[in-house]
């Protein structure tokens, strides 16, 4: 199979991760990339993208290589000046050519026929050798010059591609935005992607890539990473649902499982603040609460009494809670019943984001640490109107030798 070669410039318009995204895209499809950056597009990347790449040619080559984690055969690099570089000529030149985001200087000197460095000497080569020329302008807003300029290259056969992003596709990221751009990109070029949901029916199964997906399913096979993240970026959740189903059916029939379910909101305090959440408080507003381990094993027992079988931890990211608490916490409910299934969804959030805030005091599940007791009781008195001092949770905690 003979590998396409492409040519892509990054110029000095704002905009360079539709370069980058582009640039990873091609390389992934298994093609040839040689990757030109103006000396504007450098200081883009450098303000836009954190990506420093300065050096000799060579050493930016290696750079880039390093950065999409490819060698040398794959990408190669030319210097802006660099006219011997063989893209210069047609005889030499790439299969298409994009220019990700392309600047109005850049593109009226391509229009111009004015080539007075190695990116638009290879778009007038392009030109003249009737190859794919794409062009991502990203300017707004359009004087007549630009509109000018964009109309000759169009009659040219070059295509003008706005970064313009759609939004039926319902992106959810600055990514999502950016992919749609790079798509419409990519499909110009003849390359395959999964970057977008088309438009057309409801998203998903009637694309291609997530028709693929479900075939798998239903043939049983596993999904593999690339599948799975395809899956993941795309939230289309009635997809993944009818997937999930369909793989559910398999394994269990028709047959539907209940539980009886309680849930334990041991604290309102929390960090996040998500704007939706009515349950939220500060510490310091009436009705901030924190349950101590006391009212958790309560709670719990009553649940079992009740017939629960599960009980599903729950509640905010508190930001004074040491790690042990919520080791204690699962102990807690463990003790009530070892039968009872413990679900912990926010807890491990809030296990997750604790060891993060309290960092490096967290460290591994060791049993031969001991807690931070005078922690727990310090959190325990700011905070619960039930402390009290004859707690069994306390009397639990002196007889380990744990409070002071
Ligand atoms: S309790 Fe949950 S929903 Fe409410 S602010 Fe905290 S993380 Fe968000």
């Amino acid at each position: 199979m003979r590998i396409r070669r492409f040519t892509l410039a990054i110029t000095g318009a704002s905009g360079a991760l539709y370069g980058l995204r582009t640039a990873e895209e091609i390389l992934k499809s298994g093609a040839h990339l040689t990757l030109l950056v103006t000396r504007a597009g450098f200081a883009v990347l450098k303000e836009e993208c954190s990506l420093d790449w300065h050096g000799s040619p060579a050493e930016i080559g290696a750079r880039m290589c390093s950065h999409f984690n490819v060698d040398q055969a794959k990408l190669a690099y030319h210097a802006e000046d660099d006219l011997y570089a063989p893209i210069a000529s047609g005889s030499a030149a790439a299969n298409t050519m994009i220019v990700a985001p392309c600047s109005m200087g850049s593109l009226s000197r391509i229009a111009g026929g004015n080539s007075g460095n190695l990116i638009e000497r290879c778009a007038d080569v392009m030109l003249k050798e009737k190859k794919p020329l794409i062009l991502v302008p990203r300017e707004t807003p359009l004087n007549e010059i630009h509109l000018e300029n964009m109309l000759k290259l169009a009659r040219m056969d070059a295509a003008i591609i706005p970064a313009m992003p759609a939004f039926y596709h319902h992106p959810r990221s600055v990514n999502d935005m950016v992919d749609f751009v790079v798509g419409r990109v990519l499909d110009m070029a003849g390359i395959e992607h999964s970057l977008f949901c088309r438009w057309g029916g409801r998203k998903g199964m009637t694309d291609d890539y997530h028709a693929a997906i479900a075939e798998k399913v239903r043939d049983n096979r596993r999904i593999d990473d690339d599948e799975a993240l395809f899956l993941f970026q795309h939230h289309d959740l009635l997809t993944i649902g009818e997937l999930a189903a369909m793989a559910n059916e398999r394994k269990n029939s028709r047959k539907v499982f209940f539980n009886v379910n309680r849930h334990i909101n041991h604290t309102n305090i929390c960090v996040n603040r998500c704007k939706f959440c009515a349950f939220v408080r500060a510490a310091d507003q009436p009705g901030a609460y924190l349950y101590d381990l006391d009212e958790i094993r309560n709670r719990a027992t009553e649940a079992l009494q009740q017939g629960a079988t599960e009980i599903h931890i729950v509640g905010g990211l508190h930001p004074d809670l040491p790690f042990d608490f919520y080791l204690e916490m699962l102990r807690t409910v463990r003790e009530v019943s070892p039968s009872l299934h413990i679900k912990h969804s926010q807890l491990w959030r809030s296990i997750i984001w604790q060891s993060f805030a309290t960092a490096p005091s967290v460290r591994p599940w060791s049993s031969s640490r001991r807690p931070d007791w005078a922690r727990c009781r310090a959190v325990e008195q700011r905070y619960s109107a039930k402390a009290s001092g004859n707690s069994s949770a306390r009397k639990k905690f002196r007889a380990k030798g744990g409070l002071p």
